[in-house]
């Protein structure tokens, strides 16, 4: 049974989760939220109000450590000022916990990944004074509060659900398998539970995400099922899948795209290089011809379907001519969302010892100069944009205007197009036309 107090001089303790990194944290810190929510504590509004100020945490390059570290060393400070605790956990947590545990005595508590959804008995068990006052819960109460922590910030028009968590690949330059283990998935079962509780607190688009969606049942129609189920869930209105390895499997999904009608036209497929030398080192499938089939192969599935991946510069033994490569595939393929990544070796990854390694600043040179050859890309693409209409939802409605996101963009990922309508609704859906556009986000109209 949920507790909590009731009384005036034992109020409730209250929380509030800091979260870094990707979507995947997201859902983990959801999943931490109702979990301190069933031990009778309160969300606060920020973590400045909080008596629990937990940080869940990311480590995937160099530069989501060092955000990592300040937030930590920030929340310190805030700390001073009051008798908050310090709760850090997730994929810096799980990676160095001994050095957190050493040099950050402020730091109440520190638990790695994993034990998301166990986050009230950790706290419980670590501070038993701080819940011994607590008496019985309102079962109303928290149904609420569970609902409404479904939704991040309470207003957002979607959700993400987290499909599976680990990764089995082994890519030479990626520390994730040695914090989140080895590919687990979820049951299809807790997938529709989450997915319908999602829609019962209002979203209309659900986000499916995992490390390897692909991945999910392996070589079975498992993760083909599972589309279908969700899709089918009453009240979705768009289905975002993320995270697809660019493989046979991504192909043989893209058929689905076309069959079901309300999956977003948009392929996440992070390649992380074109060069197979490349490719290879990284422990990774795949070159640039397959590669350019394979989205070639999405845009005929799904018409007006836009197209997000990665690429990480300056990997071990990486050539000018590999650069060349990558600047030819954007500016042949175009994908229209490109990520680029500094390579930042991670201890305990492959990629750590290879030799040919590259100075830093020559990587920084590299980022910058396919960076350049993709803003020119995206000017293009942009400017062939203008005049269309668009399917689109209302993401945010601000004082002057409101922010909506065509269905070609991801939340919190890609562009918006900012319209001069301050009269929509969060979650209403209907069509925008682009009238101009940023360096990346646009403007238009809701028509
Ligand atoms: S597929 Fe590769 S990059 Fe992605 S999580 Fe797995 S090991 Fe890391």
């Amino acid at each position: 049974m949920p507790k909590v107090s009731t009384t005036e001089d034992t109020l409730p303790k209250s929380f509030f989760i800091t979260t870094l990194g990707c979507p995947k944290n997201t859902v983990d810190s959801m999943s931490m939220h109702q979990s301190l929510l069933k031990e009778g504590l309160l969300p606060a509004a920020g973590p400045e109000a909080s008596d629990f100020h937990l940080i869940n945490t990311c480590t995937f390059i160099q530069d989501a450590t060092k955000e990592t570290i300040q937030t930590i060393l920030d929340s310190i400070d805030l700390k001073k000022k009051s008798k908050q605790r310090l709760v850090v956990v997730g994929c810096f947590a799980e990676r160095a916990g001994k050095e957190i545990s050493d040099d950050l005595p402020e730091v109440d508590l520190h638990f790695g990944t994993g034990k998301y959804d166990k986050a009230g008995e950790i706290l419980r068990k670590s501070f038993p004074l701080d819940f011994k006052e607590a008496k019985e819960f309102n079962e109303d109460l928290l149904e609420r509060l569970t609902l409404s922590s479904v939704i991040e910030n309470y207003s957002k028009p979607y959700s993400y659900v987290k499909i599976s968590d680990g990764c089995n690949r082994g890519c030479s330059f990626c520390i994730i398998p040695n914090l989140r283990g080895k590919f687990k998935d979820s049951s299809e079962e807790s997938v529709l539970v989450e997915t319908k509780k999602a829609i019962a607190a209002g979203a209309k688009e659900i986000c499916l995400v995992s490390q390897d969606t692909v991945f999910y049942g392996k070589d079975t129609d498992k993760l083909l099922d599972l589309i279908q189920s969700v899709a089918e869930v009453k009240g979705l209105e768009i289905l975002r899948l993320l995270y697809l390895y660019p493989d046979k499997k991504t192909e043989k999904l893209l058929d689905l795209y076309g069959k079901i009608g309300h999956i977003a036209p948009y392929l996440e497929s992070p390649l992380q290089h074109v060069s197979k030398d490349v490719l290879k080192a990284m422990n990774r499938t795949g070159e640039y011809s397959y590669f350019k089939s394979l989205f070639e192969k999405a845009r005929a599935v799904k018409p007006g379907l836009e197209i997000r991946t990665s690429f990480i510069l300056g990997f071990p033994g990486e050539t000018a001519a590999d650069v060349d490569e990558i600047i030819r595939f954007i500016q042949e393929v175009k994908p229209e969302k490109v990520n680029l990544f500094p390579y930042s070796p991670q201890e305990g990854t492959k990629g750590f010892d290879l030799p040919g390694k590259l100075k830093d600043k020559e990587i920084s040179k590299r980022v910058n100069l396919v960076r350049d050859v993709y803003l020119e890309t995206l000017k293009e693409i942009h400017q062939s944009r203008i005049g269309k209409v668009y399917d689109a939802i209302v993401d945010e409605v601000i004082e002057d205007g409101s922010m909506v996101r065509r269905l070609q963009d991801a939340p919190e990922i890609d562009e918006v197009v900012f319209v001069e309508d301050a009269n929509l609704k969060v979650g209403q859906t209907g069509k925008v036309r682009v009238d101009s556009f940023y360096e990346l986000d646009m403007t238009g109209s809701w028509i």
